[in-house]
């Protein structure tokens, strides 16, 4: 898995009364196809809010992405980061999973106290290396 990567992050409202066994399917078949399509990544919940970090071939970030925007388990999708980068920051995971508190969004980015959705909106898409300490944050929580 060398070459240009296509590094795509959003954020995004999981639907209303979705519930953790509906999250462990969302995980299963995203592994499945995303072993079969060489994308990795890392999808993050914390309190009704998805984000999740995309990397692969261009175009098959695409059809992956374009898939996920037709999903009716979640709603208002923004796009953090779109981005060509040079190594992935998730190689060995078919779709990490964590999930992680308001408090623990905050310390990831690097500030002081709990992130709800348009706070991590405001502060992760006016700064993109922001976008960038956060992912590798979470990259080190998990290890290899
Ligand atoms: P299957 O996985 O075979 O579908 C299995 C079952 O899942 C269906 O029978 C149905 O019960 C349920 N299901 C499927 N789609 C829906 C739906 N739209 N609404 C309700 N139930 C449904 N897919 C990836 O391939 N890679 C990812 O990284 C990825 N990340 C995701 C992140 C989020 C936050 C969400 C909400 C979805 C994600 N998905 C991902 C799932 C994606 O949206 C598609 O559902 C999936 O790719 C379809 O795969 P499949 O054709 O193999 O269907």
């Amino acid at each position: 898995m060398s070459g240009i990567t296509r590094q795509l992050v959003y954020l995004s409202d999981a639907k209303f009364g979705l519930k953790m066994n509906d999250i462990q399917k969302i995980l299963t078949s995203s592994r499945r196809n995303n072993l079969n399509d060489e994308v990795t990544g890392l999808l993050i919940y914390s309190d009704g809010v998805f984000i999740q970090i995309l990397e692969g071939v261009q175009k098959t970030v695409e059809t992956v992405f374009n898939r996920i925007l037709d999903d009716n388990r979640h709603e208002n999708v923004d796009i953090l980061l779109d981005s060509n980068v040079d190594s992935r920051a998730f190689a060995n995971w078919e779709m990490a999973f964590i999930e992680s508190t308001p408090e623990e969004l905050g310390a990831r980015a690097g500030v002081n106290g709990a992130l709800d959705r348009s706070e991590v909106l405001r502060l992760l898409s006016q700064d993109q290396s922001r976008v960038t300490t956060f992912l590798h944050n979470f990259a080190s929580a998990l290890g290899d």
